[in-house]
């Protein structure tokens, strides 16, 4: 069997906060080996139980538009008031090392990282079943303050309205349900064409023989 590595992808899971993205995104690094999360870079502070360099690097402000002058992101933007941005480096050694890449980027991180990379970006938004519920889960996570609730209630109606840029829509109903149609969606995209480079070779010793 050859060996030339597929080239890995992007896979970008964006949500209205609340709608279960870090959930999922969680059961998705337990359960795909290939697959590693992009750790952003912020200016917000640290949450209770957030690790620098495991949930985020946290940066100041001055150190966040260094790294953006260096050229050091690969895409960044202004979300709840406060920088957000992915690191280059990590993720393009992971990609030439044929392993895949989560990102839990917001709706401008993803048109961003499109441009960036094209073709490597394949990306699933999830919905709430309703927002009524979408309020309840907010409300059940207990880490936001009554304020901060209603800042992300208020801003999940711009979020959601960028569903259309999205290649995979779902509506994150069952949790389990979502975990699979995800997981299916990364085995669909590593089986195109062109994430396969040594199908030319393959198909040409195949007809050989
Ligand atoms: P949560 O989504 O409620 O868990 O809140 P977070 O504080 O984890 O994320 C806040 C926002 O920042 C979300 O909309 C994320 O999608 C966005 N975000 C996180 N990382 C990145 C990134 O690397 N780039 C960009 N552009 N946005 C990000
Ligand atoms: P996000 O990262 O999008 O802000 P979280 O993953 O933190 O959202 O989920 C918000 C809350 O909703 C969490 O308490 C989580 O356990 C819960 N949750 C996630 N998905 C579902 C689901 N399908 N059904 C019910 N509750 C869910
Ligand atoms: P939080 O402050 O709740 O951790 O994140 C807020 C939002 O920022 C989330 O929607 C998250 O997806 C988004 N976000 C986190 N990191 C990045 C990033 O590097 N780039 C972009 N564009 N958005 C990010």
């Amino acid at each position: 069997m050859n060996r030339i590595s597929r080239r890995g992808i992007c896979l970008v899971l964006s949500a209205p906060s609340g709608a279960g993205k870090s959930s999922v995104s969680r059961a998705l690094l337990e359960c795909e080996p290939e697959l590693r999360l992009s750790v952003s870079a912020t200016t917000r502070a640290p949450r209770p139980g957030e690790q620098e360099g495991v949930h985020y690097f946290f940066r100041s402000p001055e150190q966040f538009a260094a790294m953006v002058a260096e050229g050091g992101m690969l895409e960044h933007a202004n979300v709840f008031g406060r920088h957000y941005g992915t690191p280059r480096a990590p993720v393009e050694e992971a990609l030439a090392a044929g392993r895949d890449v989560l990102f839990d980027i917001d709706w401008q991180g993803h048109l961003l990282l499109r441009a960036a990379l094209p073709g490597d970006v394949v990306s699933v938004f999830l919905l709430p079943p309703s927002l009524e519920e979408l309020e309840r889960r907010l409300h059940g996570r207990g880490q936001d303050s009554a304020e901060e609730i209603a800042r992300r209630m208020q801003a999940s109606h711009d979020e959601i309205s960028h569903w259309g840029d999205f290649d995979h829509v779902l509506v994150n109903r069952d949790f389990h349900q979502t975990v699979a149609e995800v997981r299916a969606i990364i085995r669909a995209a590593r089986s195109t064409r062109l994430r396969q480079p040594w199908l030319p070779g393959f198909v040409d010793t195949l007809l050989r023989h």
